[in-house]
């Protein structure tokens, strides 16, 4: 018998963010199933509903759930013509799902030299990478300021803010060590201007907004999410003095493209 490369996992909850756009799934969790904050499994879905029924399609997800947690938890977005998500958020609980016994991705917080501040920088549905990193006490003693930055087009995709702040509340060692800063390119929201990610980098906004400076010697920057944001705000970075690691040299630059 040929050993499986994934496992059947059942899913034990969901949230409906948005109606039909935006939900979470909660699945079980192989005991031997382990990964890095940061890192992504890979989901397939049951070509039938027969407990034997194999696998038809995959498609990458980051863990939104903490590596310790007994359970997975996947933040997804519903693409209407996608052939995988509208799939999974017709999954109720009770159904399978299937998880690839390996975890991929190297935008963990490793790849990253001890201090300095942690910049995590999101579109979307890419703010789930960073969950995990923010319920791991390993970030907050690693730096000595998190920021995080999710940039939606309207409000109401501003997930998860509940979570965030509780985390906050649980590691943060004082007030300044942690800075959220969500924004809505298509929506006014109090005090922050409506705009993307990448033109407050360009415009130095993002640094005012934040109270934190990009400077390459102390900020480690994270972008995930949708690659035109990951591909503008790597050019405008690079041209700062932010580059990735290689060949054992650690760098300051992570990034994780959704698609
Ligand atoms: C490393 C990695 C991690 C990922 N993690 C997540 C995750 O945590 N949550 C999640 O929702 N998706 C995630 N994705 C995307 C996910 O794998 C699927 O692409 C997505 O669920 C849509 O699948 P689909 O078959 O319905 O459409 P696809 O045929 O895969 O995609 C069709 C189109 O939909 C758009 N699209 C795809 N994914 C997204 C997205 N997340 N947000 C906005 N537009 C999108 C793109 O324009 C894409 O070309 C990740 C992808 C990668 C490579």
């Amino acid at each position: 018998m040929t050993q499986e490369k994934y496992t059947r996992q059942i899913i034990t909850g969901r949230t409906e963010w948005i109606p039909g756009k935006l939900f979470s799934i909660v699945t079980t969790k192989d005991p031997a199933f382990q990964f890095v904050p940061g890192q992504f499994a890979r989901l397939g879905l049951p070509e039938n509903a027969l407990d034997d029924a194999k696998p038809d399609i995959w498609r990458a997800y980051s863990m939104v759930t903490p590596a310790h947690a007994d359970g997975l938890e996947f933040y997804s977005i519903v693409v209407p013509e996608g052939q995988f998500s509208p799939r999974l958020h017709d999954l109720q609980v009770g159904d399978a799902i299937y998880v690839d016994k390996t975890a991929f991705g190297f935008m963990t917080i490793e790849r990253f030299p001890q201090g300095g501040q942690l910049w995590m920088l999101a579109t979307g549905t890419g703010l789930s990478a960073y969950l995990p990193m923010l319920d791991d006490p390993q970030t907050w003693r690693q730096f000595e300021r998190i920021i995080l930055v999710h940039g939606v087009r309207q409000a109401n995709e501003l997930t998860y803010q509940e979570q965030i702040a509780s985390l906050a509340r649980k590691y943060a060692v004082n007030e300044q060590q942690f800075v959220y800063l969500p924004l809505a390119s298509r929506e006014a929201l109090p005090n922050t201007p409506q705009a993307r990610i990448t033109t407050l980098i360009s415009s130095g906004q993002l640094e005012q907004l934040t109270g934190a400076g990009l400077d390459p010697a102390i900020a480690r920057v994270m972008l995930c999410g949708n690659p035109a944001m990951v591909t503008d705000a790597r050019k405008i970075l690079a041209d700062r003095g932010f580059a990735p690691g290689r060949r054992g040299v650690p760098g300051n630059l992570a990034v994780e493209n959704y698609w």
